[in-house]
């Protein structure tokens, strides 16, 4: 399996790191190894001194679709979790300054714990979906699927235009406002309106 991110993709969030508004969805991987399940703890690593909590909603492929029209995109996820893109900041800030790829300061061990998934039929309205990151009992991330510059449809669409998707894959949906630092003891809990979905620990 894989997991396809998208950059990007709340106005809020971008103002926030003072990034450009993109015309398309901006596309990213992790890989399987990134994984962290069962809240898991996450174990901060040497190479990074500026590791980023991004809390994101996160999609279930469930069937192979490439070229999907996005009248059908709705019809290749079947579920709803919630992810946490960890970035390390300082690595992306080097790479970022030279044009170079993301790949390290996205996908490395542990960068993209997950919760359980939930069913679509759980969900009304897919376009008002609050989410939420607490750091140590405080929030500091909110969200809401109606903020998305583009729609889950759209970017089920626009990924699979040029990577066929696959039964088991992940899509990460982009982060709200107030990515930042986490440190060692945090303990991190994530919500999908009332349900936690995430609570783990930093080591
Ligand atoms: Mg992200």
């Amino acid at each position: 399996m894989k997991i396809v991110a998208i950059g990007r993709n709340y106005a809020d969030h971008i103002a926030e790191l003072k990034n450009e508004v993109p015309e398309e969805p901006v596309i990213f991987f992790k890989p399987d190894t990134a994984i962290l399940r069962n809240n898991e703890p996450f174990y901060y690593p040497e190479y990074s001194q500026d590791i980023h909590h991004e809390v994101e909603l996160i999609l279930r492929i469930c069937r192979e679709g490439k070229n999907i029209d996005p009248k059908f995109a709705g019809k290749y996820y079947d579920a709803i979790g919630l992810g946490i893109d960890f970035t390390a900041r300082d690595l992306q800030a080097k790479a970022k300054a030279k044009g170079l790829p993301w790949t390290l300061a996205k996908g490395f061990n542990g960068s993209a714990p997950v919760s359980e998934f939930l069913p679509l039929s759980e969900f009304p309205d897919l376009n008002n979906i609050n989410f939420r990151l607490d750091v140590n009992g405080v929030t500091k991330q909110q969200g809401n699927s109606g903020m998305m510059l583009h729609k889950f449809d759209t970017i089920i669409a626009y990924i699979s235009r040029f990577i066929t998707l696959k039964t088991g894959d992940i899509i990460f949906t982009g982060t709200p406002a107030g990515v930042g630092p986490v440190q060692l003891g945090d303990r991190l809990e994530g919500y999908v309106e009332a349900k936690k979905l995430l609570d783990f620990e930093i080591k």
